[in-house]
This record gives C-alpha cells, sequence and structure tokens, in this order.
C-alpha cells in the first residue's frame, strides 16, 4: 500500500514557506507565491511516512490525500 502524499490546498496557502524549510527533502518550491510539490523529490510519494510540511503549515493549506 502506497502512503498518503501531501497535496497544496491553493486558495489557503499564502506562500510563507514554512513547508519548505521544514522539507528535508527539499521537495517544496514557491510558484506565484504559492507552495508546489516535487513529487520526484517528496519522501511520502515514493512510500516513506512523512508529513513534516503538513505539520509546518499554519493555514492547514497541506493534507495527505490516499
Ligand atoms: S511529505 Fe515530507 S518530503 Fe514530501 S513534501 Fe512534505 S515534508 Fe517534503
Ligand atoms: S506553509 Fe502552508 S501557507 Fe505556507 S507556503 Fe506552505 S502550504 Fe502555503
Amino acid at each position: 500500500m502506497r502512503s498518503a502524499i501531501p497535496a497544496v490546498e491553493q486558495k489557503l496557502c499564502t506562500g510563507c514557506e514554512q513547508c519548505a524549510e521544514a522539507c528535508e527533502a527539499k521537495a517544496i518550491k514557491m510558484v506565484s507565491e504559492k507552495a508546489r510539490i516535487d513529487y520526484e523529490k517528496c519522501y511520502s510519494y515514493h512510500g516513506r511516512n512523512c508529513r513534516a510540511c503538513v505539520d509546518a503549515c499554519p493555514r492547514s493549506a497541506i493534507v495527505l490525500v490516499e
């Protein structure tokens, strides 16, 4: 079973970059002041259990989706 992967709710994202700072894999960059996840780099996408970006976001703009 694949682990859940993070998805950014664009409408809630303020571009504060806290998720990017929390991401050990350096998988998150700001594009037009919104967080964008590079799934090639994301640990969760590759089956590792990571939710650092979800926990870091003060706006709850990142959710894990199955
Ligand atoms: S789940 Fe982990 S590796 Fe993937 S984007 Fe979030 S913090 Fe980075
Ligand atoms: S921490 Fe949340 S609000 Fe801030 S850039 Fe990341 S997704 Fe957007």
